[in-house]
């Protein structure tokens, strides 16, 4: 079945190390954006099965409950949303009341992420958040008190001045707050990055690799001690408790997406949004034509693209169903090269199934240039 992911590109504050596609808050841009998103939303609906919305940014959580309601019910209206469609919002900690929340439920949100990245004040400080510790965890608990019973929480890894064991007490302390899922991301800073600069200049440095290694595999392994399982490179979750919708990013799957610079794939088609957000309002107003970059993915990248995204899934991919389904065998190809991965233990392929182990996962990038671009053909 399809998702619908809704993209809400409004913050509060720019954070110094953030690349999304995002803008500073202004009610009255916001007010228009959410009308040309219900406008967009209803041109593309066909009646066809979904059974996944998320609302990601940005800062979706700075929308009104009665906004978050009448896209819902747009997605409704439009598509045909299956019994227990998981609907994600992505929150910032500060943005949330236990009232705003309890608004958000009634809206038909099911799903809360919550970007806290550190449970450690002065780490949030030094990646410009506006949430303390204490709030995240406030937060945390208003989303409970309101009913929510699948929580995520989304912390980031190798920060400036960050020690293995500084970071191993923010895994504790999400382990504290027992959330449905988590995601462990490691800071990845572009090249303009403001963040950056400051490093520079406040002569903040980065742990060395060898300890980045150390705080994934600890932190994987606390997880793991704590209940949670692993199912992909960056994401764990108590059982049924995975990402309905990001697994469809990563198993082939399709979706559409509304708002700026928004993604969509189907039918072997990809296309994005316009990106301006004003450009993107004045586009749906005009009845123009919003996508932008429509192609079809030839063969071959639909099957590099099944690879690395089937890859970064713990269960790994399956070689058998992809020679069914591309008429390619991988291991015959790849033998001689994965074979150097499977002897350093970065590997294992057993009953056609690829998979990294978990030292592997750290070095996918080295495992999945195997596959890249004409190699494949
Ligand atoms: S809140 Fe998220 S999207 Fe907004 S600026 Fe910070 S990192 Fe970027």
């Amino acid at each position: 079945m399809l998702g619908l992911y809704i993209h809400i590109p409004f913050c509060s504050s720019i954070c110094n190390y953030c690349n999304f596609n995002r803008g500073l808050y202004d009610e009255e841009l916001k007010t228009r954006y959410v009308q040309a998103l219900l406008e967009e939303i209803r041109l593309a609906g066909n009646g066809e099965s979904a059974d996944s919305v998320f609302f990601g940014g940005g800062t979706p959580s700075l929308l009104e409950p009665v906004e978050v309601a009448s896209i819902i019910e747009t997605c409704r209206e439009s598509f045909s949303l299956s019994p227990g469609t998981e609907i994600t919002l992505e929150a910032n900690p500060e943005t949330v009341s236990f009232e705003k929340l309890v608004g958000f439920k009634l809206s038909g949100v099911t799903r809360l992420s919550y970007g806290v990245q550190s449970f450690r004040d002065d780490e949030l400080v030094r990646l410009s958040r506006l949430h303390s510790a204490n709030c995240a965890r406030e937060a945390v608990g208003f989303a409970r008190a309101a009913g929510f019973n699948n929580v995520s929480l989304d912390l980031m890894m190798w920060l400036p001045q960050q020690s293995v064991s500084q970071w191993l007490e923010s895994v504790d302390s999400l382990i504290g707050l027992d959330p449905d899922h988590a995601s462990l991301y490691l800071l990845e800073l572009y090249p303009g990055a403001p963040l950056r600069g400051e490093m520079a200049q406040q002569r903040w440095s980065l742990a060395p690799d060898d300890d980045a290694a150390d705080m994934y595999l600890e932190g994987m392994a606390k997880l793991d001690t704590a209940g949670y399982h692993q199912y992909e490179i960056s994401n764990v979750a108590k059982p049924d408790r995975e990402s309905r919708h990001n697994l469809k990013y990563w198993t082939d799957g399709e979706w559409l997406g509304f708002g700026c610079g928004a993604h969509s794939t189907r039918d072997g088609v990809r296309w994005m949004n316009r990106s301006g957000t004003e450009d993107y309002i004045n586009t749906v107003k005009k009845r123009g034509l919003v996508p932008i970059n429509r192609r079809k993915l030839t063969k071959e990248e639909q099957l590099e693209e099944t690879l690395f995204t089937g890859l970064r899934l713990a269960s790994g991919v399956d070689l058998g169903k992809i020679s069914h389904h591309y008429g390619v065998n991988v291991w015959a190809k790849f033998r001689n090269e994965l074979q150097v991965f499977l002897d350093r233990g970065l590997l294992s392929y057993d009953q056609e199934c690829l998979k990294l182990t978990r030292h592997g996962m750290l070095l996918s990038h080295e495992v999945m240039r195997v596959f890249v671009g004409s190699r494949i053909r």
